[in-house]
């Protein structure tokens, strides 16, 4: 007979299943990398107890400090949008819960995080450690400045709104190299999608989201 926890574990890949089939490959995501690991990170371990049985649901979820841990179909869309192959050094702004971070760390080489709050930094990277996650660097500041030790990358990610894709951001990806970013005002913005070609980015955009702000140099005020 199965215990208490395995019943539970079961329960929870049973919900995680179903989130990829309905909520991300129904809604067009193709990349398979993506889906295996979207299907493998255990997102309910990424918000407090108290939310885990909401976890796979349509919908982001409060993480503390006012901040959301993002939709899983926005999650996925955004990491297509970088194309990630496997040997990638990837810089994710914005930490929150981690699970962005986690889906990375399944997809690319290495991920740099960074993140404003000590308090969901220090969450995240804890629970990260327990997964067993060895491939990931993490910093407590302002990401809209980048990381300019460990700078160039081959993606960034920015998983909160800005005004305008920040400069330091677009000098420290290489050439080739994508970017995804929410930009727009303080309530409403489109997901842009660049690619780093001659020294420019060339954009597109994906679609319309709601995220919460950017507060830094390059984002908005607090
Ligand atoms: N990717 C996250 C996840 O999976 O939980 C969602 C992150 S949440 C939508 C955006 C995060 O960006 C918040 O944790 C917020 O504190 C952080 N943030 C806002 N401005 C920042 C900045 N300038 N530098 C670093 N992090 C920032």
């Amino acid at each position: 007979m199965k215990t208490f926890q395995e019943s539970e574990k079961d329960l929870y890949r049973i919900a995680r299943e179903k989130m990829v089939e309905t909520q991300i490959k129904a809604r067009g995501v193709k990349d398979t990398r993506v889906l295996e690991a979207m299907l493998k990170v255990p997102r309910h371990l990424f918000v407090e107890e108290a939310l885990r049985d909401q976890a796979y649901g349509d919908f982001p979820l409060p993480i503390g400090e006012g901040q959301t841990i993002s939709q899983p179909y926005i999650v996925a869309i955004m990491t297509e949008a970088l194309k990630l192959k496997g040997n990638e050094r990837v810089l994710e702004v914005g930490t929150g819960s981690g699970y962005q971070t986690a889906i990375l760390a399944e997809l690319a080489l290495w991920v740099y995080t960074i993140e404003k709050y000590s308090s969901l930094l220090k969450r995240a990277k804890n629970i990260l450690i327990k997964l067993g996650y060895k491939n990931i660097s993490f910093k407590l500041g302002d990401g809209s400045l980048g990381w300019k030790e460990v700078a160039p990358f081959d993606a960034i990610i920015v998983t909160a709104a800005a005004p305008k894709i920040p400069q330091p951001l677009i000098d420290q990806l290489l050439e080739g190299g994508r970017i995804v970013i929410p930009v727009g005002d303080e309530y409403s913005q489109v997901l842009v999608k660049g690619i780093k070609k001659d020294g420019k980015l060339r954009t597109q955009t994906l679609e319309a989201v709601r995220f919460v702000k950017l507060v830094g140099a390059y984002g908005f005020k607090e």
